[in-house]
């Protein structure tokens, strides 16, 4: 069988304007995620086919799953435009496929309207063959659990059983950059995944407060940025390191216990802003979900809010628990996520944080910490490169994030 795998392309499709940027942009996408020198590429207009050349489908499929503005995908294949080899074609493809009982129907589109049959009669014909052939099949129109798809088209007759749904959204980067609030928790990491979904390019942003909190937590943000790299169009992506103990003691020492994660997520908001600039970043974005914490409630949303001019990403604003936890598993951050290290957030939380924090009352509370802190830290920003092949282990190159970016450093 001449197997190959159909792509076809998702939203993108309605762009009118845009729509032969986002197909360029797709077609490469595809190519240099694949990255394979058996398979070969044929473009058509609104889909392209990956030819297998007897490469594994599945290591394929795994790669085309990791590229965003795809549609769906299906494993087909492909022969001459009449009905004895769409017929014998489609018997091999059910004898190969169908082990047991299920119900079926054919579903035929003619593209190539020069060819002698109309669809029904095609899907009625080799209907009729394959019942004789098989001895699973039971015909069901109207609620069918296997659909065996013929499509007559100018390039030849494609014959497939299955249409797999593809990560869908839009190419990697065309909606612009945006700065992820990363943590070590379940919840960034996915809203940073749905925000490259849809498009953005993605670089993160995480505090970490070593040796106040353990080495082992800055290693999680790096291992969720490996993961997130993956669908990167670079297979890579940039995780700045922000030195934010001495603004973490600070806090500690001179403000009120009720107002400290406010405070400190403030702290962090203007801080993601300056790299922001600095990376000509168009958003910010974070992993707060209303309600799920005290901290995340609209008012305390508002007042953090309110240091920045930013337009501030919340991708998981309406989404429960359970449905982020099962894309957290689906994009293999989970198990990274639950590790019990403490970040600058977790450690020393206070009892009862402030519900309902207000802007003046946490500007009030902001006299009494050096704001020049702020310039000092961002200076000292740690830029790491991390690819999805990265291998780094910051505890193997020192007891501090910063120690270990020093080391990391003199070695290159
Ligand atoms: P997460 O699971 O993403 O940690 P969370 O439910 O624990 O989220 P919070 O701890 O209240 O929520 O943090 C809210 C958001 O603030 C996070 O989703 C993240 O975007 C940002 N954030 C929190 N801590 C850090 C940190 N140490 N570095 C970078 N961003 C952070
Ligand atoms: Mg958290």
């Amino acid at each position: 069988m001449n197997e190959r795998i159909l792509v076809r392309y998702g939203d993108l499709m309605l762009k009118g304007r845009n729509k032969r940027t986002f197909v360029k942009e797709m077609r490469e996408n595809v190519k240099r995620k694949v990255n394979n020198s058996r398979v070969e590429y044929i473009d058509m207009h609104d889909r392209m086919f990956v030819v297998l050349n007897g490469e594994d489908p599945d290591k394929v499929l795994n790669d085309l799953q990791l590229v965003s503005g795809l549609h769906s995908f299906s494993l087909v294949s492909i022969t001459e435009n009449n009905l004895d080899d769409i017929t014998t074609l489609a018997k091999e493809l059910i004898a190969k496929e169908i082990k047991e009982d299920v119900t079926f129907k054919i579903e035929t589109t003619r593209a190539l309207k020069s060819f002698p049959m109309t669809s029904t009669s095609v899907s009625q014909t080799i209907a009729g063959e394959i019942l004789r052939s098989s001895e699973f099949l039971h015909v069901d129109v109207h609620n069918p659990e296997v659909i065996l798809y013929v499509e007559i088209r100018q390039e030849g007759a494609l014959v497939y059983l299955n249409k797999i749904p593809a990560m869908g959204g839009f190419p990697y980067g065309l909606a612009g950059k945006g700065l992820l609030m990363l943590s070590g928790g379940i919840d960034s990491p996915v809203a940073g995944f749905l925000s490259m979904k849809q498009g953005v390019e993605l670089e993160c942003i995480h505090f970490e407060s070593t040796p106040l909190t353990s080495i082992e937590s800055a290693q999680k943000a790096v291992d969720l940025s490996k993961e997130l790299a993956k669908y990167s169009k670079f297979d890579s992506i940039k995780l700045h390191m922000v030195p934010f103990m001495k603004i973490h003691q600070d806090l500690l020492e001179n403000v009120k216990e009720s107002y400290m994660i406010t405070i400190m997520r403030r702290m962090m908001m203007r801080i993601a802003e300056q790299v922001a600039l600095k990376e000509r970043a168009l958003a910010i974005i974070t992993g707060e979900s209303i309600g799920q914490v005290a901290s995340q409630t609209l008012e305390s949303m508002h007042t953090i809010n309110d240091v920045t001019s930013f337009p501030v990403i919340r991708p998981l604003a309406t989404y429960d628990k359970q449905e982020i936890i099962e894309i957290s598993k689906k994009i293999n951050c989970y198990d990274t996520s639950i590790k019990p290290f403490s970040d600058c957030c977790t450690v020393y939380v206070p009892k009862s944080p402030a519900i309902h924090p207000r802007a003046y009352i946490a500007a009030r509370y902001e006299k009494y910490i050096d704001l020049s802190l702020i310039k000092e830290t961002v200076d000292q920003v740690m830029t790491f490169e991390i690819s999805r092949e990265t291998d780094l282990d910051l505890s193997m190159h020192g007891f501090t994030v910063k120690e270990a970016y020093e080391k990391l450093k003199t070695e290159e």
